[in-house]
């Protein structure tokens, strides 16, 4: 198992056409390159809840996803390389082939518990999961100290040197964290990856505690809802690739990305504005995608 590399970070400051005509200087920090599996944001999310975990003598872990879903893969090497059982909740019942998500999670050693739909909306925890000596991780790793985790993601970069950050949002949680890491003339900007999630904001300012944060949500680049895609997002990923050297995923970088290139083309920042955007990873998720679509 190799260990989370934070010395692979970098800011890799884009030199693309557009964005030198507009006078916007575009910049991604690249938590794809930490680790293949707890890939991006999700270390981050997690951090501050494996060591409230280990403080409390907890041996296994339970957190809940779907199929595809990032956090559970995370998760479960996360708990391999932590020394933790890993328990997943996984949305539906069980099908009969695993996707690829679910089977590298199962061989980085996290049981997987299917439940009906309903049951998981309803979050119910199976009654033999029940107790008190699992420690239980919401969804996505949604939550106070996922947030506070993910604030911590700015450390590595010299915040000083941006007006914005620009994120994907799922839960919320990331971008929470964000909020709170960026001092209040630094605005924030979020492009949601579900449909018409128009709760995002709510669980934003949850997380935020009610205080006010500058920050903005855009939901006009979920191209058709969650995980959905579209040949242009696919074209844009390969031309993003072939301009940047970055690899980028179809269910959140790749959406983010795409939005800030309209942004910008949109005029929807002044020259000389300098944009943070925060590659989260996700890259394992291409693998739902047929073979040769992408060009990485
Ligand atoms: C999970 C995930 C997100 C969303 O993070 P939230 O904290 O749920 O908003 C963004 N990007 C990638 C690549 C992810 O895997």
């Amino acid at each position: 198992m190799t260990d989370i590399n934070f010395n692979n970070i970098s800011v890799d400051i884009l030199t693309v056409p557009l964005f030198i005509e507009k006078g916007v200087e575009i910049s991604v920090l690249r938590l794809d390159k930490i680790h293949p599996l707890i890939s991006g944001n999700k270390w981050f999310k997690l951090r501050y809840y494996l060591e409230e975990a280990k403080q409390q003598n907890k041996k296994t872990i339970v957190t809940f996803g779907g199929a595809w879903s990032n956090h559970i893969l995370a998760t479960a090497a996360a708990c391999k390389m932590n020394g933790f059982n890993g328990i997943g909740i996984i949305r539906g019942e069980k099908p009969a082939n695993l996707s690829p998500t679910l089977l590298q999670s199962q061989a980085e050693g996290m049981q997987l518990v299917f439940t009906s739909r309903d049951d998981y909306r309803k979050k119910k925890i199976p009654a033999e999961l029940d107790n008190d000596n699992n420690y239980f991780i919401n969804e996505g790793g949604f939550g106070n100290s996922g947030a506070a985790g993910a604030a911590t993601i700015l450390n590595y970069c010299d915040l000083n040197k941006f007006d914005k950050i620009g994120c994907a949002c799922g839960t919320g949680t990331m971008i929470a964290g964000l909020i709170r890491a960026t001092i209040p003339s630094q605005q924030v900007i979020g492009i949601s990856m579900l449909k018409n999630n128009f709760d995002l904001e709510k669980s934003v300012q949850l997380l935020l505690n009610n205080v006010e944060g500058n920050y903005q949500l855009i939901h006009d680049y979920h191209f058709g809802g969650y995980a959905k895609y579209k040949s242009e997002l696919i074209d844009f990923m390969n031309m993003f690739y072939l301009q940047t050297g970055i690899p980028s995923d179809f269910v959140y970088t790749g959406k983010l990305f795409y939005a800030f290139y309209q942004l910008v083309k949109n005029n929807s920042f002044i020259p000389g504005c300098r944009i943070l955007l925060i590659h989260s990873g996700g890259l394992t998720g291409n693998s739902s995608l047929e073979k040769g679509m992408l060009i990485f």
